[in-house]
């Protein structure tokens, strides 16, 4: 094998295969680094398992090699404290033994060891394991990608890239419980562009998607990035969500949209299209009653505050704050 093949892609680079060797022989330890550093591993080693396992804890290790028999914490204890973290990445465990009665591997693999190796090592022995040890981990990371990205594509809006409906329903109570629980303020807006039927009549419907994209993406980019969110709520209605925001806050952070919206350009096919959007805010301020805390309350003061704004002209922003008493939903 070649020093290249010992490689894993980490975010689009090449990175070593790091390698953790718990073997409290000396002579068996250095031989083990040498094989491994010769086909392109990188190595760390430890003379026992509590340095083993301090040594893991601190650094990502792709495998690890360990001993069974050592002092201080042999390789089951090793192996089933490894297995009791909660590893963000699997780590692949191979076992050096001079057992090899089936009891004996039987209890190795049920401590979460993934392999074994009987000593006396046997280079090539080694390398082949090394190779398996890599196919798995190779296939256990595209694995976890592709379920980051099911997760994402899940709460994800397709033709806009903000969240969608779903997150939106399932995140805002979360918002509002934070605040039921320890005080402070939260805000929505739901947003809705002027007009947008006349966009598509006019310029067609994939005008109408680039128009609600851009759209989307000037919510999404000027919203306090980690702390604000957007989900398209419907059709061409989206929803800022902005926590530790009161009224007073909110109507002037939506004020700030609603003229950024108002300077878009979208170009299309049939000629550049200019847009403007009302948009309604609903406000849980830090003396608001905890009763009257709903996200169907809060929803609801929203759109009618929007249904306001599109009343009195469009291209505006109306907005209040939850009070008790205040009309419930249907
Ligand atoms: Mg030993």
């Amino acid at each position: 094998m070649t020093e290249s093949l010992a490689t894993q892609m980490v975010d689009g680079q090449p990175e070593a295969f790091r390698v953790l060797v718990v073997e409290d022989d000396p002579v068996t330890r250095r031989l083990l680094e040498k094989l491994l550093q010769r086909s392109g591993y990188q190595v760390e080693t430890a003379g026992n398992g509590r340095d083993g396992l301090a040594l893991f804890e601190a650094g990502s290790f792709s495998i690890a090699i360990s001993d069974w028999m050592m002092p201080e914490m042999d390789g089951l204890q090793f192996c089933r404290a490894v297995r009791s973290h909660d590893q963000q990445r699997y780590s692949y465990i191979i076992l050096l033994t001079a057992k090899d009665s089936k009891d004996d591997l039987i209890s190795g693999l049920e401590a979460g060891a993934d392999d074994y190796l009987v000593k006396p090592i046997h280079p090539a022995e080694l390398i082949a394991r090394l190779n398996t040890a890599r196919r798995i981990l190779g296939l256990e990371r595209s694995l976890r990608r592709r379920n980051e990205e099911i997760a994402r594509l899940s709460i994800t809006d397709s033709l806009t890239q903000v969240f969608n409906r779903g997150y939106f329903n399932q995140q805002l109570p979360a918002e509002i419980s934070r605040v039921r629980r320890h005080g402070g303020s939260l805000a929505i807006a739901i947003c809705d562009i002027d007009h947008f039927k006349r966009v598509n009549d006019r310029y067609g419907h994939q005008a109408g998607d680039a128009v609600l994209s851009d759209f989307a993406h000037c919510l999404r980019d000027n919203v306090r990035q980690g702390v604000d969110w957007v989900a398209r709520y419907g059709g061409e209605e989206f929803a800022l969500v902005l926590p530790e925001t009161d009224l007073a806050g909110a109507l002037l952070a939506v004020e700030r949209f609603r003229s950024l919206v108002a300077e878009i350009c979208v170009l299309s096919a049939a000629g550049s299209i200019s847009i403007t959007a009302s948009f309604g805010v609903a406000a849980l301020n830090a003396d608001t009653d905890a009763s009257v805390a709903t996200m169907d309350r809060l929803v609801f003061t929203a759109d009618e505050c929007l249904y306001e704004a599109k009343h009195h002209g469009r291209n505006r922003v109306a907005g209040r704050a939850l009070q008790p008493g205040h009309q419930q939903p249907e």
